[in-house]
Parts: C-alpha cells; structure tokens; sequence
C-alpha cells in the first residue's frame, strides 16, 4: 500500500522511547506499532509505540498533503517505518519521557497490518479477562504486562547474580522423569518407544537436586519450571517456576543464612530497601494458634485470642457446643454500624471461609460495653473476654466459634479482611518471617494414612528422633518456610541422607518395602554411596515476583499463564490429539 523504498537507514537509528530535547535537529528512523492517532485540523497526530515507550509522531497537510494521507490511513496495531526531523513540541507532555519531542514525519512505510484488535492496547483496556488471555500476545503489548515481565527479568538475573557470587552452579535438570510423587498428583506422558509406560513432569526437581548432591555438586540451583495436577485453587497454576536449591554439608541456619541474604538483596537491588535486621521467626505451632495459618501477614498484629476457657459453659449454645473460641481485636471499631457487622457476618459465612456466624462485642468510649450475646453474658463476662483479647475502649471484638482447625482458618481470613479494611496491610512494606518447627506428618483422614507435610525427604528434627517409632505425630521436621506479607514465598528442609532413615519414613508414609523400591529405588540406592548430609529450599519464583511488583495474581507475571480451569486459552490447550497420535502412544480411550 504505502510504500517507501528509499529508507537511508535500517528499520531504526533509534527506539520509541530514547528522544530527548537534545536531539531536536537530528533526522531519525523509528520502527513500531500505532498505538493511536487523531486527526487536529491540518495535522494528524500518531502515537507510535514499541518495548521501550511511545514516541509522537506528526504530519502537517499543508506540507505534505499525500504523506498525511497515509497516515491518516493507518489504523491501530499496524506496524510502520518512519523518518523523520526530532522537533520541540510546542504542547509538551509532562507523563511521557519523550514528551518534550515529536517526529516530523518525512517518509513512512507499513511493514504490517494489523486487523481490528479485539481490546483497546492501552494502560487501561476494556477487555475482559478471558479476551486478553485468548490474545495474550496483544496484551503483552500493554505496559502493565510489560512493567510485570521486565521486573520478572530483572530478579531472575540479580538471583543469578547472586547464587553465582554465593558459588552456586545452575544445572538443568530433566522434564521427562519417572513418576515419583511428592505430595500432588503427576502430570504424566505416555512412552510411544516403551509400550504402555508414561514419564512424569516433575513436581519438583527434588530428588534429582539431591542426586546432584550425592553426585558432589555441593551448590546447586535452577530457575525450575515445576508441573502439580491439583485442583485449581485461586491464584494457582499447573506449571509455575521455582528458584530451586540444595547445599550440602549444611544444617538448617546455613541454608536459611544464604536465602535470607538472597531476599535481603532483592528487596535492597530491586525495592531499594535496606532491610538489616534478621528474619523473626515463628514456630508452625505458635503461627496456628496466633494467626491461625501457618502464613502469618506480620504487617499488622490484630491476633487471635483463645476465648474458649472464659466463653464456654455460660448457657449459650453456640459456644458451648464449640470446640474452639476465639477472637480477634479490632482498633477503634466500635462505632462499627449494624451493616458494617452484618457485612462482616456476611463475610465470615461464606463457604470458602465456612464459619457458621460472628458474635462481636463493642467497648464503647464511655466505659459500657455492647455485644450481639447480651443475652447470654453480662458486663463483666464481656470485659473479662475484652481483657484477654488486649482490647481498648472504642475497640471492637470479633468472636468466631466451632470445630478448632475451621474457626482459627476462619479467623485468620477475618483478621486479614479487617487488616485490608483498615489499610494496615501496606504495599511497599515487606515483612518476610522464617516458619519452622513444622510437624512432620500430617494424617490423611480418608486414606487413613500419615503423609508429609512437607516432602518425603524431609528430616526429623535430630532430637524428636526418638518419637518416631511410637509418636510420629509429635515428631517435628528440620524444615523451614519463607513467607513474606501473609505469602508463602518458599519452602525446604534438611533432608534425610541415610537409607535407613529414608526406608523408615516411607514405611510409616505407607509404603510397603516393594512400593518404595518400585518408586524411589533409584534413591534408596543412591543414598547408600556415600550421601553428604544436605538440604535445600524452592522459591516460587512467580510468587516472588508478583509480591515485589505489588500484584494480586501470578497470572499477571507470567507470560504465557494458564486460566482458573488450567487451560490456555490461546492455544486451546489441553485438547484432543489425533487417532494416529494415539495409537502411536498405544493409548485407546474406554467408552
Ligand atoms: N522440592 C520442595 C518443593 O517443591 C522444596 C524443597 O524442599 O526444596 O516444595
């Protein structure tokens, strides 16, 4: 259509974001999408955009009256070449970088049309989510992705930087693996060269990050792309990436001083923010029963207070019938109205939150207290609970009630909703704490079975050792996890490096001696070859990042991500395959 042969140069002398003021006078090239344009009288006016930002671009009718015809001619998305002179703009653009110049345009050229784009590719779109996804190459375009993917550049190259200086080696590990679960359930792919048998993705590159241990690659790490087949939670997806490590010849304090060093360093290379002191740290028992999650937000305090020994036995049925009781303390609300509270009610009985109702108390400025329990309880019942929970006068008390693990979950999904209410769970403040102590085992009530908490290859704390044959319930693993602002950011432990070890704790996860041949042999094997002690830890790197760029979703920090129902919607993923694939695969699908 419009074409312009002579171009003096390549595709640019520079990109769209780089003109400043000094270089009025210069004739440039530039190469880039057309993100819009606008037709002022005799002049059109064309924002041309690329990775690097948006430069304007002008032509005059009077001057040339067939060239601004072209350019009025071109529509959003198209790609185009142009030369032109670097100008002063008379109405200059303060919130562009490269707003104090535009281009005077001499010559343009279409390399590509663009077809009507399904959403507006600006900052802010009018497409819905499942749109952008189907077309996620047009949402990259947008700068909100485009901030995202950079920043998700610039962490993995300081956490490079890092481990590196740190003597780590970066070693890939395979995709193709056999199937050794570790918690969730394996993406699996069926063998056309072996009839019948199926490599897995793996979960985790954990045992192979062990192997490299034993094989004497004493710092290992990788940017891992891990595969779990779990029921899609929020915010969850069936491939995500891990900054996977293992050490050897270290205890727990060795691993957690280095990755507490990699944070730190993030948080001072990419936030700026000099962060001195060391990580608190909580044990899982102390988290539960304070936040009731083993992932506390320590932005904001608000915790809960066991209400069950003064609350219980009073005549009121809700609470009597309660297994647990406890409250959480909120700062100046007692001037909360009735739809306040009703919301509040509302929220805590929803199903994902699950608790049955919400008894508050008011402590009112003027010394007299009010509750939703009147009935039941008087003044000095409501001000003994007010004690306990720490509450002030103009404070207000939230009580839930119920069965034990359900209530403190409900409570400590209420506490973050009130500390989101109440802004206490500020952006830009990172409060990073180390969880340890965890249990070992955790019981599988419908396959009535111990499984592990963590992994299987987790160690016992060496001096709960002892438990292990008679209370395995009350052994303690050498595990630790990172959670910053309520997010659990990563987990390890120190793992077992004795075969005997190994076999005991496979045994009392249920696997009779063949199943854990069969399964893990490759392991056992190896750990019988001189296996330096060792331990490591993973990151979730999409975590990692969208936490530092202040996003709620780890879709937006991702490429390519997958949707709530584990699909890609661009490429219509998964789908079906052809019968020649199958029977290839030697795979038949019953009726
Ligand atoms: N492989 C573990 C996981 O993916 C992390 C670790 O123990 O290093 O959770």
């Amino acid at each position: 259509m419009y074409f312009c042969q002579n171009f003096s140069v390549m595709y640019r002398t520079h990109n769209c974001g780089e003109l400043r003021l000094d270089d009025a006078g210069e004739k440039v090239t530039l190469s880039g999408w057309i993100q819009r344009s606008r037709d002022l009288g005799g002049m059109t006016f064309v924002d041309l955009r690329d990775r690097y930002g948006i430069t304007q671009l002008v032509f005059n009718m009077d001057q040339d009256a067939a060239l601004c015809q072209e350019a009025r001619n071109l529509g959003r998305e198209d790609v185009v070449r142009v030369e032109g002179i670097v100008r002063e703009r008379s109405n200059k653009n303060k919130n562009l970088v490269t707003g104090d110049i535009e281009i005077e345009v001499q010559k343009i050229e279409l390399l590509s049309k663009s077809a009507l784009p399904p959403f507006t590719i600006e900052e802010e779109t009018d497409g819905g989510d499942e749109l952008r996804m189907k077309y996620r190459y047009l949402d990259l375009r947008r700068e909100p992705l485009k901030k995202n993917l950079i920043l998700r550049h610039r962490m993995a190259q300081e956490i490079r930087k890092y481990l590196d200086k740190e003597g780590f080696l970066e070693i890939e590990t395979p995709a193709l693996i056999r199937s050794t679960p570790e918690g969730a359930r394996d993406f699996v792919v069926p063998s056309r060269l072996h009839k019948a048998q199926f490599y897995a993705l793996p979960q985790s590159p954990q045992i192979f990050k062990q192997l490299l241990m034993i094989g004497g690659y004493d710092k290992y790490f990788q940017l891992a792309k891990c595969f779990r087949d779990e029921d899609l939670r929020a915010d969850r997806q069936p491939e995500f990436t891990q900054v996977d490590c293992e050490m050897s010849f270290v205890e727990k304090e060795d691993v957690m001083r280095v990755f507490e060093g990699l944070i730190k360093y993030l948080l001072e290379t990419i936030q700026g923010i000099h962060y001195k002191d060391e990580f608190p740290r909580m044990t899982y028992g102390e988290a539960m029963e304070k936040y009731g999650t083993d992932k506390p937000d320590i932005r904001f305090g608000m915790e809960i207070h066991d209400l069950t020994g003064e609350a219980r036995g009073r005549g009121f049925r809700v609470f009597d019938t309660a297994g647990f009781i406890g409250g959480i303390c909120v700062p100046g609300g007692a001037g909360y109205s009735r739809k306040q509270l009703d919301q509040l009610t509302d929220f805590v009985r929803r199903p994902q939150i699950g608790a049955g109702g919400m008894v508050y108390v008011k402590f009112l400025g003027d010394g007299s207290v009010k509750s939703s329990v009147d009935k039941f309880f008087d003044a000095s019942d409501l001000m003994m609970w007010g004690e306990r929970a720490g509450t002030c006068k103009g404070d207000l008390l939230l009580i839930l009630s119920g069965e034990k693990q359900g209530t403190l979950f409900a409570l400590s999904e209420l506490r973050l909703e009130m500390g989101n209410r109440l802004d206490m769970r500020k952006e830009g403040v990172f409060a990073p704490l180390w969880v340890v102590d965890f249990p070992l085992l955790e019981w599988n009530e419908e396959e009535k079975r111990y499984q592990a908490m963590h992994h299987p290859f987790t160690s016992p704390l060496p001096e709960d050792l002892p438990l292990l044959k008679d209370h395995p319930e009350k052994v303690r693993a050498n595990a630790y996890d990172l959670v910053i602002n309520g997010v659990e950011i990563g987990g390890g432990s120190v793992r077992i490096h004795d075969t005997e070890l190994q076999g005991r704790m496979l045994s009392l996860l249920g696997f009779t001696p063949e199943q854990a041949a069969s399964q893990f042999g490759f392991l056992l094997e190896a750990l019988r070859f001189g296996a330096p002690p060792h331990g490591g830890i993973a990151l979730g790197f999409d975590r990692l990042v969208a936490l530092f760029g202040g996003g709620e979703s780890i879709r937006d920090y991702i490429a390519f991500p997958k949707n709530n129902a584990g699909r890609d919607m661009m490429a219509d993923a998964p789908n079906f395959i052809s019968q020649k694939q199958l029977n290839e695969l030697h795979l038949r699908f019953r009726e």
